[in-house]
């Protein structure tokens, strides 16, 4: 489905990040991986990645520095020749109710998950532009959409997210680059695993399926946009949520 596609996953050593890289990797993509340090986790993602055929590489690469997001992009350009795809998953949270939120707890937050995707983006729009072809998925958070009580900041970086894929959407439809959002709801990663287990067990009784999403959920509907299945498809959120926000 994504052969001689290729593509940029932000922040794609684990959770969410890695399940969308592996179900590219499965589909044919050769896949270049933005994230922190090279950490065991990188490297067990890459030779996952190697293992199904793809020419993975990995790019250490803060994505809060535009400088760094300059050079790795490039770097990433002349190694893989061109980009058709890019999705920008790298994502932290720093929750806390508002008066207890820390100046860096905003900044870092708003830093990466917002600023973060609009440098990657910037980064590689001019190729896709010389392209005439491109493809750009952002993960959002269906937070974004319903606010949540102890994450404004990240609920506010996650709607900044969804203002921004609307631009993008509109300002380069007409060259053939399409740019969406996804919105998950509660997926069991890491970032999730900081939940203790009876609250993470009264969330998922709150969910009308009543379980916590896989990576694999959000993996599979970003396959989906990523390929020609999708094509009319643009500016648009797509919550994967279990019905978290019906
Ligand atoms: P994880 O914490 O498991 O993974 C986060 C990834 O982001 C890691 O690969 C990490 O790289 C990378 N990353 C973090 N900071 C930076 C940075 N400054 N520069 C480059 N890469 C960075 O998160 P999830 O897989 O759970 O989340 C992935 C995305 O999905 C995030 O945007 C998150 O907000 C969003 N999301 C997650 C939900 C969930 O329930 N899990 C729900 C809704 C949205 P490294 O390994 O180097 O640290």
């Amino acid at each position: 489905m994504l052969s001689d596609k290729n593509a940029v996953i932000t922040g794609g050593t684990r959770g969410i990040g890695k399940a969308i890289a592996l179900k590219f990797a499965e589909n044919g993509a050769d896949v270049a991986i933005m994230a922190t340090s090279e950490s065991d986790a990188a490297r067990q993602t890459l030779a996952q990645l190697k293992s199904l055929g793809s020419d993975a590489r990995l790019y250490v690469c803060d994505v809060r520095n535009p400088e760094e997001v300059s050079r790795m992009s490039e770097m990433i350009l002349a190694d893989y020749g061109r980009i058709d795809i890019l999705v920008n998953n790298a994502g932290i949270t720093r929750d806390n109710i508002l008066p207890a939120l820390k100046d860096s707890d905003i900044d870092d937050v708003i830093d990466v998950n917002l600023k973060g995707c609009m440098y990657v983006t910037r980064a590689f729009i001019r190729s896709f532009v010389k392209h005439r072809c491109g493809n750009i998925i952002n993960i959002s958070s269906v937070v974004g959409l319903m606010g949540n009580k102890g994450q404004a900041n990240y609920a506010a970086s996650k709607a900044g997210i969804i203002g921004f894929t609307k631009t993008v959407a509109r300002e380069y439809g007409k060259r053939n680059i399409r740019c969406n959002a996804i919105a998950p709801g509660y997926i069991a990663t890491e970032m999730t695993a900081a939940l203790d287990e009876e609250m993470t067990r009264a969330i998922a009784e709150s969910l009308p399926l009543g379980v916590l999403g896989e990576p694999e959920d959000v993996a599979e509907l970003v396959l989906f946009l990523a390929g020609n299945a999708s094509r009319y498809i643009t500016g648009e959120v797509i919550k994967v949520d279990g019905g978290m926000y019906v």
